[in-house]
């Protein structure tokens, strides 16, 4: 299949059946994605960071882990990884509030409206903004507890993998975000891509 567009600041969705792959392309490098997982016959059923967590043992999965909803069950499953490993299940999606606090003016795009026009193209709608597998963000622990925005280490060209568990939508948003460096230093968001694997 041929390689999709996530357009920059923008999101799109689809639907996977079990078994199929996506595979997310980190296209220029720097440019995280935030991921979402929905179970396609309720959407009240979503990928769960915090139960997740739960399941791998870790904050960050590996090649292998399976990620779980909120009724723990399998929904996707991390399958390939040639981007350095390092993504972010801690930090929440952003949104217009985010960006109020960061100081900017009027609206900015963020990734939680997003995920809504990316579900709506699909005649669907959520009461709410799951926790988001931010794939590629670089929000390493130090010192034991606090947290740090650093940029990427994916390149260019590189990607992840995952495979679905379940009929599901899965969902994608090139994050807007242009105030603080999670999308590299040069606070310049970019489009990214995908393609689905049977
Ligand atoms: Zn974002």
């Amino acid at each position: 299949m041929a390689l999709i567009e996530i357009p920059a600041r923008r999101g799109k969705a689809l639907r996977l059946r079990a078994g199929q792959r996506v595979r997310v392309v980190n296209t220029y490098g720097q440019q995280i994605v935030d991921t979402w997982a929905f179970n396609n016959e309720d959407l009240n059923e979503f990928m769960s960071m915090e139960h997740s967590r739960v399941a791998i043992g870790r904050i960050i999965p590996a090649v292998g882990d399976t990620m779980v909803t909120n009724k723990r069950q399998p929904i996707v499953t991390l399958v390939e990884d040639t981007s350095g490993g390092i993504h972010d299940t801690l930090f929440a999606a952003c949104d217009r509030w985010r960006y109020e606090s960061l100081g900017c003016a009027g609206y900015h795009d963020n990734c939680t409206d997003n995920l809504a026009a990316a579900l709506a193209e699909l005649g669907l709608a959520t009461r709410e903004t799951p926790s988001p597998l931010n794939l590629f963000m670089n929000i390493p622990v130090v010192d034991g507890h606090r947290v740090e925005i650093r940029p990427p280490v994916s390149t260019p060209g590189s990607c992840v993998t995952l495979r679905a568990e379940m009929a599901c939508i899965a969902a994608f948003s090139a994050c807007p975000q242009d105030v603080v460096p999670i999308n590299g230093l040069a606070l310049s968001p970019t489009a990214a891509h995908f393609e689905v694997l049977d």
